[in-house]
C-alpha cells in the first residue's frame, strides 16, 4: 500500500462523510503525542518490568497509530504522505539534520 492510500483511508475516518472538514491541528497533534507515549510505554514495560516481553508487533502497531495521525497532519499542512516522505528523504540525503552524513543510499 502506498502512503497516499493510507492517507486516504485515514482521512475517511478523520472526516466522516457528511461531516464538515475542519483543520484543527491541535486534535491530531495531541493524538500523535498520545500514540508516541504509547510507544514509549511499551519500551518502558519491555525495559523495566521484570519478566515482561513486549512483542515486536506491539511496537509496529503503535508506529502504525502514529502514522495515522501523521497522515492527518500532513494533509492539514497540504502534503500527501508520499510528499512528506520525499521531503524527509531529501533532508536526510542532504544531511540537513546533521545525523545522517554518511547515509548514502538510504
Ligand atoms: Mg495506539
Amino acid at each position: 500500500m502506498f502512503p497516499d492510500e493510507i492517507q486516504k483511508r485515514a482521512l475517511k475516518t478523520w472526516y466522516p462523510e457528511g461531516q464538515e472538514i475542519h483543520h484543527d491541528k491541535l486534535h491530531p497533534l495531541i493524538a500523535l503525542a498520545g500514540e508516541a507515549g504509547e510507544l514509549l510505554n511499551l519500551y518502558k514495560k519491555d525495559r523495566y518490568k521484570p519478566g515482561a516481553v513486549v512483542d515486536r508487533w506491539a511496537y509496529i502497531d503503535e508506529l502504525g497509530d502514529c502514522l495515522y495521525y501523521l497522515a492527518i497532519l500532513a494533509y492539514q499542512y497540504g502534503l500527501t504522505l508520499d510528499q512528506l516522505s520525499q521531503l524527509n528523504r531529501e533532508k536526510l540525503r542532504d544531511g540537513k539534520n546533521g545525523w545522517f552524513e554518511n547515509a548514502e543510499g538510504l
